[in-house]
């Protein structure tokens, strides 16, 4: 019997939340927790900036230090806890300060500090209030990766591997989100807010009952609570609805997270440090019963619309190949695809070197790119017994003043995603929410009743 219990940035981001995760945690002793634990929150970003500050020449690791200096007075802890690496660190700033330059490796081991730090503090809490905890680095506890600094993956050996050290371990381990280390010895990181999909892996790999992630709400909501204040827990979702809300923005879960549950059919449960009595989500491969027709609604902002013209070449084969082998060789993600008889349009994140693609297809076709796009998406399993929800959606946002520039629904149909202005984002999962759950079906205008 084990568990995985994640905690985020959220859930560790001071001394009365690390209280709180020891209380939550010795209550489940029994289940033999392996801890995962995020860095104090906000903490990635602010090495995030001192790395780019130390290309300018000029890293400031002071405030940082303090805050975690704070956080061990607070928590009555050895002030020098953490000396040897904040002293880490500082020769770290001084390289990039020397040699004005952050590569995607450097970069990684920046940000692989904020998760070291928060483990050992949040160990040697557990251990002054007598929870037998070793605060243990992931990539001492097997999680070996790809080199893919930003967004690495597990290697296959890393399975094996993780069980392999932890089974040994006495007591509870207390281990780093988000990083681990490829065969050359390099740090390397999972990807922003990955803490979920090392969860994830660690429970895959010891096989865990089950694998759960402490946040700060109520589970998995019917829309981001920060955009819509009446957003309601959901119960209970399948790995599919969660994978496709991860992946279109929901960020209470890393997009990756549900891939290594999914292997060994781990339940996935999304809870509340804040009310830990309160059930939160689970997710699983099945639901049993009728599910609603729509589970929840989320937006992904930083998206760029591209729309390919080809008068000539459209209708011939091996156009699409070509056009898809020159966003594959710059690993450029396509999301939503169209196609018309003279032109293809389709997403991907705005960040993405756009002007490349454009060059490489310039003899084929012309491209005109715009920024500033959100896609909202809606998800439910329940879109399937329920085709009203297209033209509901449709009316809703026509209601509200937006008219999608694209719209797509896989045959799947667990998802529905629709493009706007990344201005209209908010206002569009807000309508959308309303729609499909909070209007009683009195309050549902007539034409939209007639659709449903
Ligand atoms: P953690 O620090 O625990 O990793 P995150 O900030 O990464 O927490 O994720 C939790 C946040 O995700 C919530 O505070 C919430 O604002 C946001 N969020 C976005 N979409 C959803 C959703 N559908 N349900 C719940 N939370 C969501
Ligand atoms: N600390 C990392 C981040 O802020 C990973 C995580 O919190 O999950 O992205
Ligand atoms: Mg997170």
């Amino acid at each position: 019997m084990t568990i995985v219990m994640k905690f985020g940035g959220t859930s560790v981001a001071d001394a009365e939340h690390i209280r709180e995760v020891a209380r939550i945690v010795r209550e489940r002793l029994a289940r033999k927790p392996v801890v995962i634990v995020s860095a104090h929150a906000g903490v990635t970003d602010q090495l995030d900036q001192i790395g780019r500050d130390a290309v300018l020449g000029h890293a400031d690791a002071a405030p940082l230090a303090e805050r975690h200096a704070k956080l061990l007075h607070d928590l009555g802890l050895d002030p020098s806890l953490l000396a040897p690496l904040l002293h880490e660190i500082e020769t770290l700033l001084k390289g990039i300060e020397l040699v004005r330059e952050l590569s995607a490796r450097t970069r990684d081991m920046v940000h692989s500090f904020g998760e070291r730090l928060s483990v050992r503090t949040v160990a040697a809490h557990f251990c002054s209030v007598g929870i037998p905890a070793v605060a243990i680095d992931a990539f001492d506890a097997g999680l070996i990766t790809d080199s893919n600094y930003g967004r690495a993956r597990p290697l296959p050996e890393a399975e094996k591997k993780i069980y392999e050290t932890l089974r040994n371990i006495p007591g509870v381990p207390v281990i780093t989100g988000y990083i681990g280390k490829d065969l050359n010895g390099h740090i390397t990181t999972l990807g922003r807010n990955g803490s979920d999909y090392s969860g994830a892996i660690f429970g895959n790999a010891l096989n865990v009952e089950e694998i759960q992630i402490w946040t700060d709400v109520d589970g998995v909501m019917t829309a981001d609570p920060r955009v819509v204040p009446l957003a309601q827990s959901i119960p209970e979702m399948t790995y599919e609805e969660a994978g496709e809300l991860a992946y279109y923005g929901g960020k209470v879960l890393h997009p990756a997270t549900i891939q290594p549950a999914v292997a060994k059919k781990i339940p996935v449960r999304v809870l509340n440090t804040k009310k830990p009595v309160s059930p939160g989500t689970l997710i699983e491969q099945r639901v049993p019963g009728d599910a609603l027709p729509v589970t929840s609604i989320t937006s992904r902002r930083g998206v760029a619309m591209l729309n390919v013209i080809s008068t000539r070449m459209l209708g011939q084969s091996g156009f699409m190949a070509r056009l898809f082998d020159e966003f594959g060789k710059r690993e450029i993600v396509i999301d939503h695809i169209a196609t018309s008889e003279v032109s293809v349009t389709l997403t991907t994140d705005a960040h993405s070197d756009l002007e490349s693609i454009e060059r490489a297809l310039k003899e084929i076709a012309d491209l005109e790119v715009e920024r500033g796009k959100a896609t909202v998406s809606i998800v439910g399993r329940g879109m399937r017994s329920h085709p009203e929800v297209v033209s509901k959606a449709l009316l809703t946002l026509h209601q509200a003043g937006i008219a999608p520039q694209l719209i797509t629904q896989s045959a799947l149909r667990s998802s529905l995603s629709l493009l706007v202005e990344e201005s209209q984002a908010s206002a569009a999962v807000r309508a959308l929410h309303q729609s499909f759950f909070e209007m009683a079906p009195a309050d549902i205008p007539r034409a939209a009743r007639a659709g449903a």
